[in-house]
């Protein structure tokens, strides 16, 4: 995760959530990934260790064990630059220039200059994050499996070079709700639009109001549509009450219910939902210096095993002394 914002209910739904149910089944590891938010946000980068802690802190309270799973920051970890560095030796750079999201997002952040050789070499440098640690699975939505098709194609070229040393990973597709904002565009800290993880109730209550739905239902009698809106999307997502959220549904869509009744019904399950995240969040803010000890923790184990490949790529590459 980039720290270029704060964590909001999209990361909870397409991320967070799922990685927090990962831990129980396999040995997870969880970066701040702050070299590549520097890929974009290179004139930016105040925020970026603050973001890191404030996310971290989002990422413990919704459930992430620093205990079971490695959680650490890329840049603790130079090892990356290193794999990264040789890996940038083998890879043609059309292979870059050809993944889909490279055209994409230049032209979609057209206001920065990203024509550089960071931003072309992210995918790969995502490659060696991946790599370091001999992953079998990522976690990944749609959007990102020519990423991992990529970092395959690297390690067959490696290997076609110098000694095997890594695994080749596969990705581990997860169902990706991509969970509209405030405004039924994606959610996303760049729109404006989110519900923060850490906003208290009566932030979450205004916002909920201001919420787009069924632009066509002017009068509360008018039958509305339930698929597609974003109001009933976080229902089904967070609502844990199930008979209600169908009660609604029923209600709707007979013109027998008013949006108002709908939203404070979803501003109380979101914040029954965000109340037990709230408490540990609190728990974990009083004592500030315990964040950074996990990921200074984190990143030294992160480290140990990523000296471990750094000796076999070395050896590999006949670059030892
Ligand atoms: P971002 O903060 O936009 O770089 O997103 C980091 C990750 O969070 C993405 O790769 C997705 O896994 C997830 N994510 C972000 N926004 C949303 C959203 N609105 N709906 C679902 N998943 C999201």
């Amino acid at each position: 995760m980039r720290p270029t914002g704060k964590m909001h209910l999209g990361h909870l739904a397409g991320a967070l959530g799922n990685w927090v149910e990962l831990q129980s089944k396999y040995d997870c590891f969880y970066f701040v990934a702050d070299w590549h938010a520097l890929t974009s946000e290179y004139s930016n980068t105040e925020g970026l260790t603050d973001y890191a802690v404030d996310n971290v802190t989002d990422w413990i309270a919704v459930g992430l064990d620093p205990e079971r799973s490695t959680l650490f920051v890329q840049s603790l970890v130079p090892e990356h630059a290193e794999l990264y560095l040789l890996l940038s030796m083998i890879v043609p750079t059309p292979w870059l220039e050809r993944v889909p999201s490279y055209k994409e997002q230049i032209a979609q952040l057209a206001e920065k200059d990203l024509s550089t050789l960071g931003f072309l070499g992210y995918p790969l440098l995502q490659g060696a994050d991946i790599v370091m640690y001999q992953a079998h699975y990522v976690p990944v939505g749609e959007d990102q499996v020519p990423h991992l098709e990529l970092t395959r194609e690297v390690v067959r070229r490696f290997h076609s070079f110098y000694d095997e040393v890594f695994v080749e990973p596969q990705p581990l597709l997860t169902y990706f709700p991509r969970l509209p904002g405030l405004d039924n565009r994606k959610m996303s800290k760049s729109y404006n639009n989110a519900i923060d993880l850490s906003d208290d109730a009566e932030t979450v209550r205004k916002k909920v109001k201001r919420m787009y739905t069924d632009p066509k239902r002017v009068r509360a009698d008018i039958p509305g549509t339930v698929e597609g809106n974003p109001v009933f999307m976080y229902h089904d997502a967070f609502n844990r009450d199930t008979a209600e959220v169908e009660d609604l549904k029923a209600r709707y869509r007979a013109g027998k219910v008013g949006d108002v009744e709908v939203k404070e019904t979803l501003a109380r399950a979101l914040n029954a939902a965000l109340d037990p995240i709230r408490e540990r969040r609190l728990e974990l803010t009083a004592k500030p210096e315990r964040i950074r000890e996990i990921l200074l923790d984190g990143s030294s184990r992160a480290r140990e095993e990523a000296k471990l490949t750094i000796a076999k790529v070395r050896e590999a590459v006949r670059l030892k002394y």
